[in-house]
């Protein structure tokens, strides 16, 4: 991306953009910087690399290796689902009594619950669903925090795994969800085989997804156009799709204050201000145009906004 030349909204193609949009088979990726924007659901990276990665090598927990390890990784976890669903009932209940909103606000370490409620009012995940039914999208996720099945998006890839999901080490043995929501001090075994039950995601180099990996790489072969939205570029799908079809492929890129469009070997980038200019001109009504905030949902709502008023 870096390599190509950026031209501003003076000449943006919003026709392409827009031709683009209309195409059938569309891919669309997520990653945490769109989860911590939305929900601020923490990041699992180094569960993949080992807990934690900045510790030194002897100090490294290893829950493959010991029952002590596997304790203080599965409590981790079941800390860190309890933040995300927290943080999920907030959003599905607006009429939460603010005391039982704080309590909820306890779970969310690591959160700044001002912000939070600053985008309580409109949901990014609504949107995102929205935006699905609309321009009909084949999402996938690098995250692992379960946040678009438990809005409802179904049928989404994911890259990484999910970790209110279950599977045993030994034979694969998957489970829907997570059996021990209770501080755990034993390890958990799975009622089939026997073998040591972990979170069904990726970590320490077990339960590569490979297989999801492979569908996704087949529907972006077949794909018109990838809509990408907080993704890093350094896990799947884009450290595995090395295809000729790929680096042809023209790439919307929401950030939270613009939209960047790659088309036939040049990029455009345009910020929030420019397409208001844009759509004020098309359309009579301002109510949409809540301006004055960055985030990713409103790129969202712009990518939309600018699709509809093409078809008026
Ligand atoms: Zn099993």
């Amino acid at each position: 991306m870096a390599d190509k030349a950026v031209i501003t909204s003076n000449n943006f193609p919003f026709k392409r953009l827009v031709e683009v949009l209309d195409s059938t088979k569309k891919v669309c990726v997520i990653g945490y910087d769109f989860s911590w924007s939305s929900r601020h659901a923490p990041h699992f990276t180094d569960i993949r690399r080992g807990i934690w990665s900045a510790l030194s090598e002897k100090s490294k927990l290893n829950p493959f290796a010991s029952e002590q390890d596997y304790c203080v990784v599965m409590n981790w976890f079941n800390c860190r689902r309890q933040v995300i669903s927290a943080s999920n009932r907030v959003y599905e209940d607006s009429e939460t009594p603010s005391a039982k909103l704080s309590e909820y606000f306890q779970l969310l370490r690591d959160t700044k619950p001002k912000e939070y409620l600053a985008i309580q009012q409109s949901d990014f995940f609504h949107m995102l669903q929205r935006m699905g039914n609309d321009l009909g999208l084949t999402i996938a996720t690098q995250c692992e925090d379960g946040l678009l099945g438990l809005n409802d998006i179904e049928n989404a890839y994911e890259l990484y795994g999910n970790i209110f999901q279950a599977k045993c080490h030994e034979n694969g043995h998957e489970f829907a969800s997570w059996p021990a929501h209770n501080e755990i001090r034993q390890r958990i075994v799975c009622e089939s085989c026997g073998s040591v039950i972990f979170p069904n995601v990726e970590m320490f180099g077990w339960n590569n997804k490979i297989e999801v990996r492979k569908k996704l790489l087949y529907q972006i072969e077949k794909s018109e156009v990838l809509i990408l939205m907080g993704i890093d570029r350094n896990l799947s799908p884009f450290t595995e799709v090395k295809s000729e079809h790929y680096l042809r492929l023209p790439v919307i890129e929401l950030l939270n204050n613009g939209i960047v469009f790659e088309d036939n070997k040049s990029t455009h980038k345009i910020s929030f201000n420019e397409i208001e200019k844009y759509i004020e001109k098309r359309i009579n009504t301002k109510e949409c145009l809540s301006k004055g905030t960055e985030s990713y949902q409103k790129a969202m709502e712009y990518l939309r906004q600018i699709h509809k008023i093409s078809e008026n």
